[in-house]
């Protein structure tokens, strides 16, 4: 039996992995000349830069891909702490260490606002209870029929899971930093916490069970160890190969793949590039992919990102190696970055200090960042981002540089950016979205798009666009999700 993967994200390759420790001879077709997609690495002038994901959270489930086929996942790539997980900064100087100690925490919460100790208790038993539900159990499960969706529906409605990341948080938090501090979490999945299912509130309490990791050699790093794992195992990736359509037979199931010209056979055929892509691009000649095209790119999308990659030649010992800088606006910034139709003129930005955990990521006594931004996606803004990228570029490092990298401007040597232009153009993402369809509740579970197409029979999607989302345990738990599917499909036991 073969299969071929359209796409080397995470999902891509976590799939094809599975695939292929079952015995099914899968073929990963990749557009562009690295894998890893969102998780594509850039080397200039000695840094490395991770492009997306930096932010390693349930290792377990990336053990489980490699125990399938008797292997472990510390052969292939080492995973190291980090702390805190994440250093939060707002502009009027309160700092928050998010740490994975409880009673450095409590005195932090204290010093905030001391009746929210006990509130972000109760914070925790309620994040850890999504876990158990939305991510142990359903995380991995494919919902094809809305009766999957009606079983679930009284523990969901028990959860509450139909109000906002944000109208939960802060019914247990009074301080305003604090509701920032453990809502914007939903961020990290292209969710907006004042409009996303509190269900991903769940993003809390998997930091807190597993830790936040960070693969020595950076992100890339594990990609790679994926990649060879897939190669010992007999896979094959083609690097460089855009797929060009997906074939069907006279009787509406898929046959193969065309890519660089050339039609190849197989067996089935899982997509893991965008979803809309997928269905309008790759599929737009029959008219289940021209309809479900126009269905889903008319859906909500997340927002976009503009990311800044860039390397100093001087070390800065005192950032932490994830800060999050808030800007002085929370709930109107993020209405604008969901809903357009403007760059808005302020900004809360992510910045990334890889060399803090691993200095070989940068050149001797030199450090590696990047920063960025959510921006609107190019849906529901009508921004030239060829004009506007160069400011805004500058703009953001001027606001570094004032914050908290000191002569930023002077000690630079390399940088480049990534727009919402780019994610449309090189990563076929609908409306330039860095996170696929927005999670919202009538977008998750059964509501998103199927792991298995609901009319071409051995056509599977897996990645963000899927059940559970974005993410880089989403997607893996996509994946499984996926080749559950495909496997009890082919009657091959898992
Ligand atoms: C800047 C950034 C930072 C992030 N940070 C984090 C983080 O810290 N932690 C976390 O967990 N998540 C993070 N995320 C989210 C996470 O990276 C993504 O949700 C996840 O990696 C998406 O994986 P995927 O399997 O959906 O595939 P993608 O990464 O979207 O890959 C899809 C692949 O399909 C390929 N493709 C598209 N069209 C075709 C075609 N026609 N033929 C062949 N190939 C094609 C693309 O080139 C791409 O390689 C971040 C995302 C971004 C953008």
């Amino acid at each position: 039996m073969k299969a071929a993967v359209i796409g080397s994200g995470f999902g891509g390759l976590a799939l094809a992995i599975r695939l292929q420790s079952a015995g099914i001879a899968t073929t990963v077709f990749e557009a562009r000349d690295k894998p890893g997609g969102r998780a594509y690495v850039y080397q200039d002038a000695g840094f490395t830069f991770d492009g997306g994901p930096t932010v390693i959270t349930d290792p377990s489930a990336l053990e489980e891909l490699f125990a399938l086929s008797g292997r472990r996942l510390a052969d292939y790539v080492t995973l190291l702490p980090v702390s805190p997980f994440y250093r939060l900064c707002w502009e009027d100087g309160v700092v928050f260490d998010y740490v994975n100690d409880q009673d450095a925490l409590d005195r932090q919460i204290a010093a905030l606002s001391p009746p929210d100790v006990a509130g972000y208790r109760r914070f925790l038993a309620y994040s850890e209870a999504l876990l158990q539900e939305g991510y142990v159990k359903l995380g991995a499960v494919p919902f094809l029929d809305f009766a999957s969706m009606v079983r679930v529906a009284p523990k969901l409605v028990q959860l509450q899971s139909w109000r906002s990341v944000h109208a939960k948080v802060a019914g247990f938090i009074r301080d305003e930093h604090l509701r920032q501090a453990f809502s914007f979490h939903s961020l990290l999945v292209g969710g907006n916490p004042f409009a996303t299912s509190s269900i991903y509130a769940l993003i809390h309490a998997l930091e807190r069970r597993w830790g936040v990791w960070f693969p020595k050699g950076g992100t890339g790093a594990l990609i790679e160890g994926m990649i060879r794992l897939l190669r010992d195992l007999g896979g094959e990736v083609q690097l460089s190969s855009p797929v060009e359509r997906i074939e069907l037979d006279g009787a509406g199931r898929a046959r193969g793949v065309v890519a660089q010209g050339r039609a190849q056979a197989f067996d089935l055929v899982a997509s893991n590039a965008d979803v809309v892509h997928t269905y309008s691009r790759l599929l737009g000649h029959a008219p289940r992919g021209a309809q479900q095209g126009r269905k889903l790119g008319a859906r909500r999308h997340s927002m976009s990102l503009f990311v800044i990659y860039f390397g100093l030649k001087r070390q800065h010992p005192e950032v932490r190696h994830h800060t999050v800088l808030f800007g002085p606006r929370y709930r109107e910034l993020i209405a604008e970055i969901f809903r357009g139709p403007d760059l808005p003129g302020d900004f809360s930005l992510y910045l990334h200090a890889p060399t803090r955990t691993d200095p070989s990521l940068a050149p001797p006594g030199c450090d590696a960042f990047y920063v960025l931004a959510p921006v609107p996606h190019l849906g529901v803004a009508d921004i030239d981002w060829s004009v506007e990228a160069p400011r805004y570029r500058d703009r953001i490092l001027s606001y570094l540089q004032e914050r908290c990298i000191p002569g930023l401007m002077d000690d630079l040597v390399t940088v480049r950016t990534f727009s919402p232009v780019d994610f449309r153009d090189q990563l076929n993402a609908h409306h330039g979205s860095a996170f696929s369809l927005e999670p919202l509740l009538t977008q998750s579970a059964w509501f998103r798009v199927h792991n298995r197409d609901d009319r071409i029979p051995n056509l599977y999607f897996v990645g963000a666009g899927t059940h559970p989302g974005a993410g880089v345990p989403g997607v893996i738990g996509s994946a499984k999700a996926t080749a559950g599917l495909i496997l009890a499909d082919a009657g091959i036991a898992a």
